[in-house]
C-alpha cells in the first residue's frame, strides 16, 4: 500500500470517485463518507457514495445523506457507479468482507483502491492508503487527509458537522483513550465553522422512541447478567425479546456499553439473534483486548476496547460457549 499522499497527483484532474464504508454503518462510517464526499465534490470531482446497507435513522439528518446510495435497496445503481468510477475510497473498514454483499465487487474492481481506516490488521488489497489504529476515528483521518492536501480552507460547516458526528460517536463523546490533544484541536477547528454541536448531540443521542427507552429498562432489569468474579457482564437478546418491544434496526445500538458503567466491570458482551446468525459485540475498559477475543473465538475483530464477532451455532449454544471461554479469558 502506497502512502496516502501518493494519491494526490491522481486528484489533480476531475475524477469519477466511488466512496464506500462498512455494512451497518455507524456515525464514523457515514460521517467520514459524507465529509469526504463534500470535500471531493467541492474540488470538482464527481462523487458517488454507497453504503452497503441502510443508514440508521439517527444519522439521516446529516448534510448530504439523502444522496447516499444504499447497495441493499438499489444494487444496480451502486454497481453502475462503481463500474464508472476511476478511483475507489474505502473508509472505516480494512477488510472487504466488512462490506458484506459488496465484497466480491470490491475485490474484482480494477480501479485503484484507497484506504482510510483505524482498525487493526488491514488486509493487503489496497493500492494507496493510511491505516492508523491509534486514531480516534476515520473522521479524524479524513480531517488529516484534507489538511495534508493543503485544503484546510475547504472545511465548511457541512464537512465539519459530518466529521463531528464521527469523532463524537467513535470516542464515546470524547471519553475513550484515543481522544488525544489533536482530537480536541480538530474539534476546535470544526466549531470555528459555526456548527451547532448541541443540536448534533441531540440528533444523535436524544432521538429515541418511547419503546426503545422501555426496551432498555427491560434489558437492564431482565437480561443483564453480571459475573463479579470475572469483572464481566453479559446481555443476551433472543428474537422473542426484540419482538416484545418491536425493536427496530439500531435499537440495540449502545446497549453493550451500559454494563461498563457498573463500578468494577471491565468487559461487557452483547449477544443478539439476527436473521440466520448470532451477532456478538464486545467492549472493554483498560488492558483487556476484546479485538483479540473476537478474533480468536468468534470470527471477528475490531479495536482493542471495542470489537464484534459472530457465531453460526444457535443462541443457547453460543451463550454456553461464551461462558466456557469466559472462565479462562477475562480481565480479572
Ligand atoms: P459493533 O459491536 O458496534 O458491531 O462493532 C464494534 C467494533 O468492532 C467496530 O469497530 C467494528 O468495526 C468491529 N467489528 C464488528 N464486527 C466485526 C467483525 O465481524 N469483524 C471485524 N474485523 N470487526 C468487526
Ligand atoms: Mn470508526
Amino acid at each position: 500500500m502506497l502512502p496516502i499522499q501518493e494519491v494526490f497527483p491522481e486528484l489533480n484532474v476531475s475524477r469519477k470517485i466511488f466512496i464506500t464504508t462498512h455494512h451497518k454503518p455507524d456515525g464514523d462510517a457515514i460521517g467520514s463518507m459524507l465529509a469526504l464526499s463534500h470535500y471531493l465534490a467541492a474540488k470538482g470531482h464527481f462523487v458517488s457514495a454507497v453504503s452497503p446497507s441502510e443508514v440508521p435513522d439517527f444519522l439521516r439528518w446529516m448534510p448530504g445523506c439523502s444522496q447516499l446510495i444504499n447497495f441493499e435497496s438499489t444494487p444496480d445503481t451502486a454497481i453502475k457507479v462503481l463500474k464508472e468510477a476511476e478511483i475507489i475510497f474505502c473508509l472505516d473498514f480494512n477488510d472487504p468482507g466488512r462490506t458484506k454483499h459488496m465484497e466480491t465487487l470490491l475485490l474484482e474492481a480494477k480501479q485503484p483502491k484507497v484506504l482510510i481506516d483505524h482498525h487493526l490488521f488491514p488486509k493487503d488489497v489496497w493500492d494507496y492508503g493510511v491505516s492508523m489504529p491509534e486514531k480516534s476515528s476515520t473522521c479524524e483521518m479524513v480531517f488529516d487527509f484534507i489538511r495534508l492536501a493543503g485544503d484546510d480552507g475547504y472545511i465548511n460547516s457541512d464537512i465539519a458537522t459530518c466529521l463531528y458526528v464521527g469523532v463524537m460517536t467513535d470516542t464515546g463523546s470524547f471519553k475513550f483513550p484515543a481522544t488525544t490533544p489533536s482530537v480536541h484541536t480538530m474539534v476546535a477547528r470544526l466549531l470555528e465553522t459555526g456548527i451547532d454541536h448541541t443540536a448534533i448531540h441531540e440528533h444523535v443521542y436524544d432521538a429515541w422512541s418511547e419503546s426503545r427507552m422501555r426496551f432498555l429498562g427491560y434489558v437492564l432489569i431482565e437480561k443483564m447478567e453480571v459475573f463479579r468474579k470475572f469483572d464481566a457482564a453479559l446481555i443476551v437478546l433472543s428474537r422473542k425479546d426484540m419482538n416484545l418491544f418491536n425493536v427496530q434496526n439500531g435499537d440495540t445500538e449502545g446497549l453493550v456499553n451500559y454494563p461498563l458503567s457498573i463500578k468494577g466491570i471491565r468487559f461487557s458482551t452483547l449477544i443478539t439473534e439476527r436473521g440466520d446468525e448470532i451477532k456478538m459485540s464486545f467492549r472493554s475498559k483498560g488492558d483487556f483486548d476484546v479485538s483479540k477475543f473476537a478474533r480468536l473465538y468468534f470470527e471477528g475483530g475490531g479495536h482493542f476496547n471495542a470489537s464484534g464477532g459472530r457465531s453460526k451455532s444457535g443462541l443457547d449454544d453460543t451463550v454456553a460457549q461464551f461462558k466456557r471461554i469466559l472462565e479462562d479469558n477475562h480481565p480479572k
